[in-house]
């Protein structure tokens, strides 16, 4: 049987998990989020007292390190020598320095097979920032989505605002997200990209279920045309 992939790419804050988690659950797809696998192994790193890109101390630390995903109900988790770092993941700390581990061959080299191999067994959704160009060039479906620096900031503060976090500044929010862009964009390895054959979809004005009704249809034909 074949299995149909979708590849959802984007920068920080234009929606993509959000979304992509809805229109999973709107297809019955498995959603693969390979942020969290980046960020997974960054926590590791950060727990190993290691903060910059010291490609060797990376190496050794993949070498040992115990990582696992998996689907419960659809829904992925990620674990770290055995603990289920999910939840723990999402911190600012964490953010910043994902960008900064994301740019390292061996990581990603360590994670490009976990991610390919994800795509055989299910229908998937998966999204990251080089799903289209890298990781599933030959996906059915390719979605790029993107929105305003400002109106990114404006949802990460809304993000923070449901943690119970107070007095977040936005200034300094917009500020981290430009540098996390920066740095997406501009490493040599995997880039964030959009690539001609994906729909740009642009959510600054767009609600929620605009965008999410808007996908799942995009699928559906593509579903429709390969049964
Ligand atoms: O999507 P999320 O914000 O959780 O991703 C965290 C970071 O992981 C990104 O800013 C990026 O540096 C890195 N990443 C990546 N390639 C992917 C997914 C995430 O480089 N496919």
């Amino acid at each position: 049987m074949k299995y149909i992939s979708v590849a959802v790419d984007g920068p920080a804050g234009s929606g993509k998990s959000t979304i992509t988690k809805m229109v999973a659950e709107k297809l019955g797809y498995n959603y693969v989020d390979t942020g969290a696998m980046y960020r997974a192994l960054t926590y590791n790193f950060l727990n190993n007292n290691l903060k910059e890109l010291d490609e060797k101390k990376i190496t050794t630390l993949l070498e040992s390190v115990d990582f696992e995903v998996k689907f419960d109900n659809k829904r992925q988790y990620v674990f770290v020598n055995k603990e289920d770092v999910s939840d723990k993941i999402r911190t600012a700390q964490v953010s910043k320095y994902t960008s900064l581990f994301a740019k390292s061959p061996a990581v990603r080299e360590f994670l490009i097979d976990t991610q390919r191999n994800l795509a055989n067994s299910n229908n998937i959704i998966m999204d990251g920032r080089d799903i289209a160009s890298v990781v599933l060039p030959n996906a059915d479906v390719k979605i790029f989505l993107t929105a305003s620096v400002e109106e990114r900031a404006r949802r990460r503060v809304l993000d923070f605002e449901k943690q119970g976090l107070v007095n977040i500044d936005f200034e300094k929010v917009k500020e981290d997200i430009k540098a996390r862009d920066w740095q997406d964009e501009n490493r040599d390895i995997a880039p964030l990209v959009k690539v001609e054959s994906a729909v740009l979809i642009d959510t600054t004005n767009l609600t929620i279920d605009e965008v999410v009704n808007n996908m799942t249809n995009i699928i559906k034909r593509v579903q429709l045309e390969s049964n």
